[in-house]
């Protein structure tokens, strides 16, 4: 009896430092495994059919990314986000913004004033929904981001209005 107390404890006591040592490691980047498109330095464009993109993207990524979905205002996960780092596309890993160029602009999404390089998104006229608008897309995959208009702050006056959900932020490492 006295034993089986002792082996009891000794288990508890592995299983909670297992747990603690999970808790304390730093948040490594999570590039989905099962996605064999994400690159983080491959830039070569890629043109998937919207079938194989649904095979490697998790849901929420592909609605927004390849059908042109919002995420709700306010409810995503960078819109009052403030780590200086960089912003990856969810879909492909291409780098997209520097917490630099970030701005709060109380519209409940991310926003940011410019693009890390001007190839890292491309842009196309957008008239659904009964309005006039620029839509913004990663250079690399072709996935929807969001729109960008030009009521932004100086230097650009642009206000990259992006979707938190196809956005994936690194921190800077110190
Ligand atoms: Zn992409």
């Amino acid at each position: 009896m006295h034993t089986m107390n002792i082996k009891l404890l000794l288990i508890t006591g592995t299983l909670l430092l297992a747990a603690c040592s999970a808790e304390s490691q730093p948040s490594k980047p999570m590039p989905t495994t099962t996605n064999p498109y994400y690159s983080r330095t491959d830039t070569t464009p890629l043109t998937l059919a919207n079938s194989e993109w649904k095979k490697v993207l998790p849901a929420d990524v592909y609605t927004i990314a390849r059908e042109q979905g919002t995420e709700r205002a306010f409810t995503g996960k960078y819109w009052d986000f403030e780590g200086l780092g960089t912003y990856y596309c969810a879909a492909c890993g291409n780098q997209l913004f520097r917490s630099d160029s970030k701005f709060g602009s109380g519209c409940g999404w991310p926003s940011f004033y410019e693009p890390v390089r001007k190839t890292a998104v491309r842009y196309i006229d957008d008239n659904t929904h009964g309005m006039v608008r620029t839509e913004v897309r990663c250079g690399r995959c072709d996935g929807h981001l969001g729109h960008v208009f030009d009521d932004g702050p100086p230097p650009t006056g642009l206000r990259f209005c992006m979707n938190s959900i196809v956005l994936e932020f690194e921190p800077d490492s110190k």
